[in-house]
């Protein structure tokens, strides 16, 4: 579920109480690398553990930013890829339950659920998370009202895959990825494509030390 302020979220097994919500950064200081440069981030790097920032009076700056996230998910196969998976800490994401580049890309700034119903549980996967599967419950209508990068705002009702898209995505935007919200039975299945990421991530930032970087 969507954390609200105030309410206790369990992340990495471990209950995190009373997560700030950053204040909202202005579309021109966000800090932007070369779209070129980004790739995506893996668990358990910390900005997937973040709650990011509104994106005030989104403008123009975030296309080239969404053009290359939209590459990015295609190449790995994905469906949605939210910012902080390429480590900006801000509120946007990409979806297109297609996977196919064509009419259905949409770009979500400042994203917030509306309406939510039904439930189903099915398996679910994340970037961050390769060779990481495990069932989770969704509501299976969900309606979102977000900007996009003109700072137009959009309201969008998705169903089934679509409605799993904007769950998983938002989850993202407030620090949870799917590592946090399965069973028992789901990370004992997982266990060791989880501790590979963790060796990984371990090794990358060693090297970086000793690289002086
Ligand atoms: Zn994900």
């Amino acid at each position: 579920m969507l954390q609200r302020k105030g309410e206790s979220v369990k992340t990495h097994g471990v209950r995190r109480v009373d997560i700030p919500v950053p204040a909202g950064i202005q579309c021109e200081s966000v800090d932007i690398p070369d779209p070129s440069s980004l790739r995506i981030v893996k668990y358990p790097n910390p900005v997937l553990a973040q709650v990011c920032a509104r994106i005030e009076r989104p403008d123009e700056k975030l296309r080239a930013l969404t053009e290359r996230m939209f590459a990015i998910m295609y190449a790995a196969g994905g469906v949605g890829l939210a910012a902080p998976q390429v480590g900006l800490p801000i509120r946007l994401f990409v979806a297109n339950p297609t996977g196919e580049p064509g009419q259905q890309e949409r770009v979500y700034v400042n994203p917030k659920i509306v309406a939510q119903s039904g439930s189903i549980t099915n398996d679910e996967g994340c970037l961050s998370l390769p060779g990481v599967v495990c069932k989770i419950k969704r509501h299976t209508h969900v309606t979102v009202r977000a900007e996009d990068v003109g700072g137009n705002q959009f309201q969008q009702t998705g169903e089934d895959l679509l409605a799993r898209i904007f769950q998983h995505e938002l989850d993202h935007l407030n620090g949870i990825l799917i590592a946090d919200k399965m069973s028992m039975v789901a990370r004992l299945a997982n266990r060791r494509a989880i501790r590979d990421l963790q060796q990984q991530y371990a090794d990358g930032q060693s090297d970086r030390s000793q690289a002086g970087a």
